[in-house]
């Protein structure tokens, strides 16, 4: 399983560049307001040599760079742009998710084994970052990242730029993470990597490194997450993808009562657990839903709550979680509908691609992940809330704001 991060490097002063070719060349700020006080949101590549960055304010851009421009942002442009690499994207086969206005990821379509995958990634990389300059701009230079999951593929995507291509995987994973810090893995701030100092946790390979429960016991359940992202799971509900399996039953008379919900639970599961292996796959992920009844009109709500698993098609293993879930996370009033959705679906008879299971000369530390494989079960329950929450866009322009792209996409 490859992920294919591109970033498009500079993207709103570029794109200003690419607009206007007498800037090329030349030191760029977009800044919304052009005032002393002013903040660039966006610095050109010539800009960032001299220490120019997002979140720079004007005044002390003017300073360092006496001849630096300052433009204000046009949105609309960026969007025009955007939509053309997003299509140049869509001509490869895999599930494509924007992640801002100017990152998109795809999620490539499995098969081969790892080193010809790792082949097509980066063929694919190069002909997206040549396409781009070919049939959008010839000044929009973009950086690729590949790697096994999506954090370690944006990791790869900020490790050489600008106009990078790079991958991680199991044979240079240690030399990336020993030169980055914590607050470049996207999902780390300076609270949360403030947090890790404190424990003695100063820096990406020491998340590595340490063993899981080691980190556990110092970070909680968090520090665990982070040790299975660097080691290649895809453990993130962007990792999932959007393929499920799942079963709904309508409830007779509504009820909130788990002892009268357990046996039609029971029931979902057992014909979810069947079709995965009827259909090959196991799944990673499950998420329990419903339709509440309540107040004295009777509205209908939703409720829903979600927990990672184990890769598994077994009744007892997704049923255990189910029911747990309910208990930990009921509805707030009686269900009319229930349902039984597993997500992060990948082939039973393929083992979850880790650098970690591959990398032979860390024998002892596997032998620590395969014990804690075994302990999943403690780890695997936690609120749906929480899910999302650790995934931060470290945009200064996220595209969780920009609905107009959004509305696109969902439309897609
Ligand atoms: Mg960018």
């Amino acid at each position: 399983m490859k992920v294919l991060h591109l970033d498009m490097d500079s993207f709103f002063a570029t794109v200003e560049q690419q607009a206007r070719p007498s800037l090329r060349g030349r030191p760029v700020g977009i800044a919304p307001v052009d005032s002393p006080g002013g903040t660039i949101v966006a610095a050109s590549i010539e800009a960032k040599r001299y220490g120019v960055k997002t979140g720079t304010k004007v005044a002390e851009a003017r300073h360092r760079i006496p001849e630096i421009i300052i433009l204000p942002p046009t949105p609309e442009k960026y969007r025009v742009v955007h939509r053309r690499f997003r299509k140049i994207m869509s001509d490869y086969r895999g599930e494509l998710k924007p992640r801002s206005v100017d990152e998109i990821a795809l999620w490539m379509e499995p098969g081969g084994s790892e080193p010809a995958e790792s082949a097509r990634a980066r063929e694919i990389g190069a002909e997206i970052k040549r396409r781009i300059r070919d049939e959008v701009g010839e000044w929009l230079s973009s950086s690729v990242g590949i790697g096994p999951n999506w954090l370690l593929a944006k990791t790869a995507s900020n490790f050489r730029k600008p106009d990078g291509l790079f991958e991680i995987d199991r044979g240079n994973v240690r030399e990336v993470l020993a030169e980055i810090s914590l607050t470049d893995l996207c999902g780390i701030a300076e609270r949360m990597a403030a947090r890790m100092q404190l424990v003695g946790i100063g820096s990406p390979l020491d998340l590595y490194d340490l063993p899981p429960w080691e980190l556990k016991r110092r970070l909680g359940i968090v520090g665990y997450y982070w040790h299975l992202r660097l080691h290649g799971y895809a453990i993130d509900r962007e990792d999932w993808g959007t393929k499920s399996l799942g079963h709904s039953s309508v409830l007779p008379r509504p009820t909130a009562d788990p002892r009268r919900l357990k046996p039609l639970l029971h029931k979902l599961c057992h014909r979810v657990a069947r079709r995965l292996r009827r259909e090959g796959w196991q799944a990673g992920a499950l998420t329990i839903s419903g339709t509440v009844v309540s107040g004295p009109a009777r509205e209908w709500g939703q409720w829903g709550a979600t927990a990672r698993l184990a890769p598994t098609d077994r009744h007892h293993d997704i049923f255990g979680q189910a029911w747990q879930l309910l208990l930990r996370e009921p509805p707030a009033g009686p269900l009319r509908k229930i349902a039984v959705k597993t997500y992060a679906l990948r082939p039973a008879d393929h083992e979850q691609p880790s650098l970690f299971d591959l990398d032979r000369r860390r024998g002892a530390l596997s032998t620590g992940v395969d014990r804690a494989n075994d302990r999943w079960g403690e780890f695997t329950v936690i609120p749906a809330g929480m899910l999302g929450s650790e995934n931060l866009a470290g945009d200064a322009i996220a595209f969780g704001q920009d609905l107009k792209l959004q509305r696109e996409t969902a439309a897609d």
